[in-house]
């Protein structure tokens, strides 16, 4: 009988303990309909250890993909350089048409016999037409740069469409071809913004051999930087339009010197569709 008792008070004892410690498991954990303030003082009171490195909703913050990684994603419309199987380089000038360095460069390259690419902007073949003829009479390709040298991933979708449509429209009043290539202002451009381009069936044509000629460097310079980078499929990129206080004389003395070079060193020099072996309609 008094062994009874007991078994009796042991099994009330357990069971009032077990709901005092369900009652302070409830008190630690954070009911979803909790109020901000109430679940902040729970969260406070947990034993649980903290994430070394914070929680991960701090950590983790989304970020877009590097250059280099949209290059990799999309390898077949982001494009850097052509096969290094043909030992083939393609010269490309960027900025074009001004009425100052582009027709210098035109020169070098007709006294040379040698095609080019030019990546030119809307409002620039606006104001220079003449040049721009000029550009296309002598058998050079065009390549779409956008409308005024925008910063495209700063766009809208409407407005980046724009910069593009409306100088592709541009290009084809004087070329009779709607370019299918287009290099970014600055290299820059987003994986939203490659995927509709990509869907308009259009290549990114950036580079991997930079005269860094913007940065008012001696021909000398200009010259290194090329000469030093060069290899078979290189894209080469240098600029023949030059804005207010912009001088690119070093390109324009520089270029006799790195065709002679590259020549003397059995290289042919095409242009982008050729190297890449696209379907540009040229005239
Ligand atoms: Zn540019």
């Amino acid at each position: 009988m008094r062994f009874r008792w007991i078994v009796i008070c042991l099994v009330v004892l357990s069971l009032c303990a077990g709901c005092a410690q369900n009652t302070k498991q409830k008190a630690q954990q954070v009911k979803p309909n909790a109020k901000p303030e109430q679940a902040k003082i729970l969260q406070n009171e947990s034993t649980t250890p903290n994430l070394a490195d914070g929680p991960e909703k701090v950590v983790r913050k989304p970020h877009p993909l590097s250059l280099a990684d949209l290059r990799k994603k999309y390898r077949s419309t982001f494009i850097l350089n052509g096969p290094s199987s043909k030992r083939e380089v393609a010269l490309t000038f960027d900025d074009a048409p001004d009425d100052q360095f582009t027709p210098l460069v035109l020169d070098i390259l007709k006294r040379e016999g040698v095609q080019a690419t030019f990546f030119v902007v809307g409002n620039r073949i606006e104001a220079h037409p003449e040049i721009v003829k000029r550009i296309v009479r002598e058998g050079h390709l065009l390549g779409n740069h956008s409308y005024n040298h925008a910063n495209l991933p700063k766009l809208s979708d409407a407005d980046f469409r724009e910069q593009v449509i409306r100088t592709d429209r541009l290009i084809s009043e004087y070329t009779g071809y709607t370019p299918n290539i287009i290099r970014p202002p600055y290299g820059n451009i987003s994986e939203g913004q490659i995927q509709w381009l990509a869907s308009q069936g259009k290549k990114i044509i950036n580079w991997n051999v930079d005269s860094l000629d913007w940065k008012g460097l001696t021909p000398q310079e200009v010259e290194t930087n090329v000469l030093a980078h060069v290899k078979p499929g290189s894209i080469i990129l240098h600029h023949s339009g030059g804005g207010k206080g912009e001088d690119l004389s070093c390109t324009v003395n520089a270029l006799p010197k790195i065709i002679k070079q590259l020549r003397d060193d059995g290289v042919k020099l095409v242009n982008v569709a050729e190297l890449l072996d696209l379907n540009i309609p040229t005239k």
